[in-house]
């Protein structure tokens, strides 16, 4: 059983949470780093294992130099002992600690399993990034349609092609790394289908031209584009999927800027892999159990609300990475070194050994921070989720995979229950309360709920469906073996 103390906790070993214990550790403070995987990098450095150290290139990954020297120092820290890395274990609830500080109760999250524990922390860092963003439509639920994230994360870690013929569709820069990657790996890509249209990028070229990397990265994609002959089809959304027992076909739609398939441009794909990607949102459960305020991200998914030392509305909770807003791994790897430099500076350490972890190096990475932010709002106006995607839904469209609610039956708790938000919705309907809690049918629920009630989606509509008692499963008897008076004191 882990039972340890420190200066510093940080959960998520990806982009953010590797920046963030490497920093804090160099500062000089005493580290906990709690992550599920078994090995360090999260979703955007995600690879095999660690004795592939380097990846082929045609595997999307980017910036590996960046992510073999913040892994050399961690490990180096692990060495000396500076830091502790609690790898395949999970942060399942967080308190506050007594007479300050945090706890942090852990669960093995792999087998065979670590033990099972607590971190008391002075400060936390919580960096646990997002998942895919989906959206329901018919035939989703059919075997070979995966989240667009799923597809790239088996490219990566398992170097696994998920099909043979591919459509990848939804928005956002995203589906050009997991078409090309799928491409690499000898799958044929029938189409790219973008919802969205690249005159919106010129309407917020402001926000575009502040991360000229990105636009190298573009002319990457392109070019193999290009060479792998994939058509990119602009306005274009797959609208309804096909077969018996999986995937046979998809059925493609020229749709308008508000995402209203237009008539008569309906037609068939053969594939057997569909990947769907509307961007990714936050995994906020820690942040809202810390009791952390949240709200509504231009994107329309929820966020943790951070100062500009990323500090939260909870005492002694910093936010880095996606779950202050989706904006890349580039933005997630500099808001850890902030978020540990700030948390530094507010327990005491001066200076790192090494490094100028003055307020001058803050107020650079804080300059920084702001100029790929509005890099990473240009890329949100120019790929919104389409206003009028409920219209590709049938009343038969499984909503909420989980528990098996239709479209249908949310119709039904409106007109019949009066369900006008998605915390009712919920409460009627059930969607959101099977095994993935919500995780996969949460954005949708709430656009829904706004739909039926005629207004924008709201932070209350997504908050009630991204809260979770538990961040994860635990058994009954780590339930049980909580000391209440403790936890109700906290
Ligand atoms: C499936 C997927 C694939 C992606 N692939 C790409 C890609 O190929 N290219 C690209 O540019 N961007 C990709 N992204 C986006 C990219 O991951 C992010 O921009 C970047 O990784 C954000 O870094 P982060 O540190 O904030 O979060 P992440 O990289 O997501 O890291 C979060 C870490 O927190 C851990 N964690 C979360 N909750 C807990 C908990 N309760 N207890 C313990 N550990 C926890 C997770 O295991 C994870 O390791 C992908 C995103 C997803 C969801």
């Amino acid at each position: 059983m882990t039972t340890l103390a420190c200066d510093v906790a940080i959960v998520g070993a990806g982009p953010a949470g590797l920046s963030a214990a490497v920093h804090a550790a160099d500062a000089g403070l005493n580290v906990a780093l709690v992550d599920a995987g078994t090995q360090p990098g999260g979703q955007y450095w995600r690879h095999p294992d660690e004795s592939h150290p380097v990846p082929d290139e045609g595997e999307g990954h980017h910036g590996w130099r960046e992510f073999t020297d913040l892994r050399s120092r961690l490990y180096a820290h692990e060495t000396t002992g500076t830091l502790t890395y609690l790898r395949g274990t999970q942060v399942w609830l967080i308190e506050p600690a007594r007479p300050a500080g945090v706890v942090l109760r852990l669960a093995p999250a792999t087998d065979p399993a670590p033990a099972a524990g607590t971190v008391t922390a002075r400060h936390v860092i919580l960096c646990p990034g997002g998942y895919d963003r989906q959206l329901p439509i018919p035939g989703w639920d059919l075997p070979g349609v995966m989240a667009a994230g799923g597809v790239q994360a088996l490219l990566k870690g398992n170097r696994t092609a998920a099909g043979r013929v591919a459509v990848v569709a939804g928005t956002g820069p995203f589906l050009l790394p997991v078409a090309t990657g799928l491409a690499h790996a000898g799958v044929k890509v029938a189409a790219i289908c973008e919802a969205n249209s690249p005159t919106g990028w010129l309407r917020n070229a402001g926000g575009a031209v502040r991360a000229p990397a990105k636009a190298l990265e573009g002319v990457e994609y392109a070019t193999a584009l290009a060479r792998h002959r994939i058509p990119y089809k602009i306005r274009t959304a797959v609208t309804a999927i096909h077969g018996t027992d999986r995937v046979e076909s998809v059925t493609l739609s020229r749709v308008d800027a508000h995402g209203t398939a237009i008539a008569g441009t309906q037609r068939t794909v053969a594939c057997d892999v569909v990947a769907l990607g509307w961007g990714f949102t936050p995994q906020l459960e820690l942040v809202l159990a810390a009791g952390a305020e949240t709200t509504v991200d231009v994107d329309g998914s929820l966020i943790a609300v951070v100062d500009d030392r990323l500090a939260s509305t909870a005492p002694g909770v910093t936010v880095a990475g996606e779950a202050t807003g989706v904006g890349g791994a580039p933005m997630a790897v500099l808001e850890g070194e902030l978020a540990a430099l700030c948390v530094s500076e507010a327990l005491g350490v001066a200076a790192a050994p090494g490094g100028p972890a003055s307020e001058g190096r803050i107020r650079a990475l804080q300059r920084d921070r702001a100029r790929l932010h509005r890099f990473a709002v240009a890329m949100h106006r120019a790929n919104p989720v389409p206003a009028n995607w409920q219209d590709w839904l049938t009343p038969e469209t499984l909503v909420c995979r989980c528990e098996e609610v239709t479209h249908g039956a949310l119709c039904d708790a409106h007109t019949e229950l009066g369900a006008a938000d998605a915390r009712t919705l919920k409460s009627f309907g059930r969607p959101g309360m099977g095994w993935c809690q919500g995780r996969v049918c949460g954005f949708a629920v709430s656009e829904i709920a706004a739909r039926f009630a005629n207004r924008p989606t709201s932070a209350d509509d997504l908050r009630s469906m991204a809260k979770r008692s538990l961040a994860a499963p635990v058994t009954l008897g780590q339930l049980a073996a909580l000391d209440f008076d403790d936890v109700h004191e906290g």
